[in-house]
């Protein structure tokens, strides 16, 4: 039986949850929709928690010396410091949470892709690869725990990778605050075939620290093993190891299948290479086959189903696999 579990994810309140956007605006988010029944959501805008009224003059990132400025965008009037003390003592306060959904674009909430101006006023930007004083610090304080914008969720590969590792390290924390060591070697055992798809030299780090031959505390392992885990779902997997994971599945049914489904599986496995059919494809015929064989160690494993089912979706910003 696998183990259902909630992450706790901060979003940016205007995505889903409240018209605080600068005009007065709501933005409507397909996966923050989704997502709602089987996350906890932190919802926070950090512009009506400096006092920003709704609706209130826009605002952008200005060049300053020390860094960007949050400043309005007509009146050159300054938000920066009243926005750094809050992000300080909001990010101080929020405690532990699996990811992050911030809205793309935003002088205060965007990530990685603010425009910058060198001052108010009708002048043209400076380019756009600039996080906001809220998604700036997010990033640097949270490294390696999954943060995505609700543009980047668009595309299929950045969600999935994201669902991925977010419910695994959801995972994980419930593993690792029960305390147990038997929950840790669980957590190990049956996110085989995801670590060997995202990274096998770390999974193989990870394989050594549960095996704990020092006889290490549990809190001191379980600490140690979740940095690993971070750098391991750091990035989205290769085509070539995952694909390398689903031969290696095939051959647990060895014995049962004709040799037409085999056929038909090897050729989704090369659509999927070829970036004609998303994994899901080659996933499905295999979860297919640990249903009809009842194959006990497959089924056990969350490389199948790594997330709720209902959040799988099909729909692509058309970017394709670009990251
Ligand atoms: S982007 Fe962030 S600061 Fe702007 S309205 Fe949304 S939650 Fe508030």
């Amino acid at each position: 039986m696998k183990e259902q579990v909630k992450p706790r994810v901060a979003v940016s309140k205007c995505l889903e949850f409240a018209a605080c956007r600068w005009n007065g605006l709501k933005i409507s988010s397909g996966v923050v929709k989704l997502l709602k029944p089987h996350v906890d959501f932190v919802p926070v805008c950090p512009e009506v928690e400096i006092g920003l009224g709704v609706p209130r003059p826009p605002i952008r990132l200005t060049a300053g010396d020390d860094g960007p400025r949050l400043v309005q965008s007509d009146t050159g009037l300054d938000h920066t410091e009243k926005m750094v003390a809050f992000v300080e003592k909001f990010l101080s306060q929020l405690g532990e949470v699996d990811g992050f959904i911030l809205k793309e674009r935003s002088p205060s909430c965007g990530m990685k892709n603010v425009k910058l101006y060198p001052g108010p006023g009708k002048v043209q930007s400076l380019g756009s690869k600039n996080a906001g004083l809220f998604g700036g610090p997010v990033m640097e304080k949270y490294p390696g725990v999954p943060v995505e914008d609700e543009g980047r969720l668009r595309n299929f590969t950045v969600r999935e990778h994201f669902l991925t590792s977010l419910f695994t390290l959801t995972r994980f924390r419930a593993a690792r605050d029960a305390g147990r060591m038997a929950e840790l070697v669980k957590f190990q055992e049956r996110h085989k075939l995801i670590l060997m798809a995202y990274d096998q030299v770390k999974m193989r780090e990870l394989g050594k620290l549960i095996a704990n031959p020092e006889k290490r505390p549990v809190r001191e392992v379980a600490a140690d093993y979740r940095s690993v885990l971070l750098a391991a779902l750091a990035s989205p997997p290769q085509s070539g190891p995952v694909i390398n994971v689903l031969t290696h599945a095939l051959g647990y049914f060895k014995k049962g299948l004709l040799p037409a489904e085999k056929e038909f599986f090897l050729e989704s496995l090369e659509q999927y290479r070829e970036n004609r059919v998303p994994l899901g494809v080659p996933v499905a015929v295999v979860s297919s086959w640990i249903v009809r064989f009842d194959q006990p160690y497959l089924k056990d494993q969350y490389f199948f189903d790594p997330y709720p089912e209902d959040l799988i979706e099909v729909t692509d910003s058309g970017k394709g696999r670009e990251l």
